[in-house]
């Protein structure tokens, strides 16, 4: 007799994503507290900086969403801190 397991998998994929999900965030985060010091030409700079932060933020969360659904092995998934 099998009993179905309820925690989490370990999963080394995951690990990975949750680690570039984590650093993407905070690339975003650095950029947009960079926003709040410029000005004139710098804050373009900045302002573009930050998009692509962004956009690479949410492609590592779409990714780490989808490899959950898709493995599986997550069962309460949630963002761990
Ligand atoms: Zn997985």
């Amino acid at each position: 007799m099998t009993t179905p397991r309820l925690k989490t998998l370990d999963c080394q994929m995951r690990e990975i994503l949750m680690m570039r999900l984590r650093a993407d965030r905070q690339v975003y985060i650095d950029a947009l507290t960079s926003l709040q010091e410029r000005s004139g030409r710098e804050l373009v700079k900045a302002d573009k900086l930050a998009d692509r932060a962004r956009l690479a933020y949410e492609v590592a969360k779409k990714k780490y969403d989808e490899h959950i659904l898709n493995h599986g092995c997550v069962e309460h998934w949630k963002y761990t801190q």
